[in-house]
């Protein structure tokens, strides 16, 4: 497969090559039904099956207590921004929001449109490059939850750890690391992210919600934006996005045959490190953007000193066979996503690219 790119993409990005492979097996034909998965009714027994395995392997991967559900909805993470407040942010309480970043601070304004919402820590001091310390992080008094997101995506930073918030909900945004690491779901009240970073491809949404916590939406909130109706009808509500959901259960089935999230988080580490590791010694012609305490295997983000040469760097990076190398339009710079589906050999490769341009330009 020499002709396949290495793939820095931030979202949707990179997909293990063996799941493409499988899938394109099973594409016209889905497991002897004489048609795609794509072609079935979610009615079906075929596909109410694929729809509880794979649950179950999320379940089994992130070791999710029994008294917490599984949804696959639609609408991105970016739904999940609104829907969060709607569902929890009830009875004149206030959400309290841990701002870190381009994805957290959407995530706060869309929770203004519903409640009051409260800051309760950030990191915009900093201009978002480290991750605020929420060890004595104080809430107010009639708090409906805390909001924190994991990995900022375009800032490359992320949690290491996660803060104790007592009886308050902890809700988080894991987008662009759920399933890179091993998780304590217990902590959480709720945790929401899109696929098309480490789960699949886009379409469709995780979300992993305590049982106390589907219930209790105000009567005006819609249908479609209720979680309990979303865990009443085991997400076969009305028709979900089937073939993301599928192509979620292959990647899900890679990650166990890899040897868990235990096994994937070493190897994430391993491959960000190789990265990293070039910026360090570039004697300053790289330099990280996040704070080396909060830096991200997930998203790299840096910039050249000469920062004119940035857009060199991309051009000559393309020809070398490297994609995804710009920096969010918001920020600028260089980012490279490197996600449970990019090989080591990319990241080895990338290295070396950074290494011999640093040679001829530094
Ligand atoms: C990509 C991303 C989002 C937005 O996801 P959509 O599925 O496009 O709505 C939200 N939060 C984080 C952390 C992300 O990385």
């Amino acid at each position: 497969m020499s002709d396949r790119k290495h793939n820095f993409n931030a979202g949707p990005a990179a997909l293990p090559l063996e799941v493409l492979l499988q899938a394109q097996e099973q594409f016209v034909n889905y497991g002897g039904a004489g048609m795609s998965i794509m072609e079935m009714s979610h009615r079906s027994g075929v596909y109410e099956q694929l729809n509880e395995e794979t649950q179950s392997l999320l379940r089994e991967l992130l070791n999710i207590p029994d008294n917490y559900h599984v949804l696959f909805l639609q609408g991105g993470a970016s739904t999940q921004f609104a829907m969060v407040p709607l569902n929890l942010l009830t009875g004149g309480k206030v959400a309290a929001y841990v701002e870190t970043g381009s994805w957290a601070s959407k995530a706060l304004k869309e929770a203004k449109l519903i409640g009051e919402t409260a800051v309760v820590a950030t990191s915009k001091p900093d201009e978002y490059r480290r991750m605020p310390n929420l060890t004595n992080l104080v809430l107010p008094e009639n708090a409906a939850y805390v909001h924190v997101t994991s990995n900022e995506t375009i800032q490359g930073t992320q949690f290491k750890s996660f803060p104790d918030t007592g009886s308050v909900p902890l809700v988080a945004d894991m987008s662009s690391d759920i399933m890179s690491r091993p998780i304590d779901v217990s902590k959480f009240g709720l945790i929401y992210a899109g696929a098309q970073k480490n789960l699949g491809p886009s379409g469709v949404t995780v979300v992993i919600i305590r049982d106390d916590l589907a219930g209790g939406a105000p009567e005006h909130v819609p249908t479609m934006l209720r979680y309990e109706t979303h865990v009443k009808d085991k997400s076969l509500y009305n028709t979900p996005p089937t073939f993301s959901v599928y192509m979620v259960n292959l990647v899900l089935k890679w990650i166990k045959e890899k040897g868990g999230l235990a096994a994937i988080e070493k190897a994430n580490a391993e491959k960000a490190a190789v990265i990293y590791e070039e910026i360090d010694k570039s004697g300053g012609f790289y330099r990280g953007f996040a704070h080396p305490d909060s830096r991200s295997p997930m998203n790299i983000t840096f910039r050249i000193a000469s920062e004119e040469l940035e857009p060199l760097f991309v051009k000559e990076s393309e020809k070398e066979g490297f994609v995804g190398l710009k920096g969010h339009r918001s920020v600028g710079g260089l980012r490279a996503s490197a996600y449970n589906a990019v090989p080591l050999e990319s990241c080895r490769a990338l290295a070396q690219f950074m290494a011999e341009f640093r040679r001829r330009h530094g």
